[in-house]
């Protein structure tokens, strides 16, 4: 079986886990506190947070700016549900708008119309634009809109670490950046996160939040304020620390398939059967995903591919089409979540799965045209 995704973690990984094992410092320490330094490092900003996994990340960086009740917060349809999520978590009111067909990343027209013609009741607040898939968003246009009106910016760069725009990488743009290391993303720990910002206040703040509002001064620990248990461990830092010098070479790879693909799959999307995503520049590729024509039932290819040695899946949910928090139907993000079709991608794939996954594509969406009532 041709797997979606495959974690990469080789045997010396495992060695560094097990050292972290037998050290018996199992919770939040050193190893976390390295990684964090090289994260920093890796992305060029100055602080980074690690925490427990991207959703952590993305809840702690709304309460590190005290949004809540009363609020609006401004996210993409096409996501995963977590970004959505966490805006209600705090109680504050998620606003939907529609992405980009060819990128799948936020419609920067529709959201500095959604800013413009905003009429409350609720305080719009923030923006947390989406870099799905590790394609970035159009940051550029995005923080000058949410600048102008003073919102803050949350990017979810959950599966884009790695990914640039000119030589800056994302999750360092706005004012906070949120990552994943979920063993669907390219570097993992198992569960896991991290928060990114050039603010050291911030930082500051997300540290307390992160461990139960908790200080260590030096006559003990006070507990200074509100916070939650969202830590990483210290062994699935030292499964971090040991991928992060790899991550640059696997997204290179993943460059190299994801421009393959997009050659052995030209005949399919010449006919229209299937469309192809933009080969973005400082994309990362965490996800490879093609979007079917209508005429085709996505859920019989998968099923249909996956008899045949493949496995695909959908690739992101459609807020607007899985949740009744919007009125606004984005109409492209629902395709995208009702005709995307995932395909396999990862860096220890070899050139010949992928022209066998294209052929695959190809013999299945020939034969597999929906019965039209
Ligand atoms: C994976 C992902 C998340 C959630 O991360 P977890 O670590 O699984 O909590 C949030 N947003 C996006 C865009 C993601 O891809």
């Amino acid at each position: 079986m041709l797997q979606l995704s495959r974690p990469h973690i080789d045997d010396k990984a495992i060695a560094a886990v097990v050292d972290v094992l037998r050290s018996g410092q199992l919770v939040h320490g050193d190893e976390c506190l390295a990684f964090e330094s090289e994260l920093a490092a890796f992305l060029k900003c100055n602080e980074v947070v690690v925490v427990s996994s991207g959703t952590a990340a993305l809840h702690l960086s709304l309460l590190a700016f005290d949004i809540g009740p009363g609020d609006a917060v401004i996210v993409p349809d096409f996501t995963f549900p977590a970004t959505a999520n966490v805006v209600t978590a705090v109680g504050a009111k998620p606003i939907v708008v529609d992405v980009l067909p060819g990128t799948y990343t936020i419609n920067p027209e529709h959201l500095a119309e959604t800013i413009r013609t905003w009429r409350g009741p609720d305080t719009l607040r923030a923006v947390i634009p989406v870099h799905e898939f590790g394609c970035p968003a159009a940051m550029e246009e995005i923080l000058e809109i949410a600048e102008s009106r003073g919102l803050m910016i949350i990017e979810d760069a959950a599966c884009a670490l790695g990914a640039t725009i000119g030589n800056q990488k994302v999750g360092t743009m706005g004012h906070l950046g949120c990552f994943s290391f979920h063993p669907r993303k390219t570097l993992t720990t198992g569960e896991g996160g991290a928060i990114a910002t050039n603010q050291p206040e911030l930082a500051k703040r997300l540290r307390l939040l992160r461990n139960h509002g908790m200080e260590r001064q030096a006559r003990g620990m006070t507990f200074c304020g509100f916070g939650l248990n969202y830590r990483l461990t210290n062994f699935q830092a030292a499964l971090g620390r040991h991928q992060l010098p790899e991550l640059n070479s696997w997204i290179e790879r993943r460059r190299k398939m994801a421009s393959l693909y997009i050659q052995l799959l030209k005949p399919l999307s010449d006919h229209k059967w299937i469309t192809t995503p933009l080969y973005v520049d400082g994309h990362s590729w965490q996800t490879f995903m093609v979007v079917l024509a209508e005429q085709y039932d996505r859920n019989d290819v998968i099923q249909s591919m996956n008899k045949q040695g493949i496995e695909t899946n959908l690739g992101a949910q459609s807020i607007s089409t899985i949740t009744r928090i919007s009125d606004n139907k984005c109409r492209v993000g629902k395709n995208l979540y009702t005709s995307g079709l995932a395909l396999p991608l990862y860096e220890q794939l070899e050139n010949k799965d992928l022209h066998f996954v294209a052929e695959i594509l190809r013999n299945t969406i020939t034969k597999s045209m929906k019965m039209i009532d």
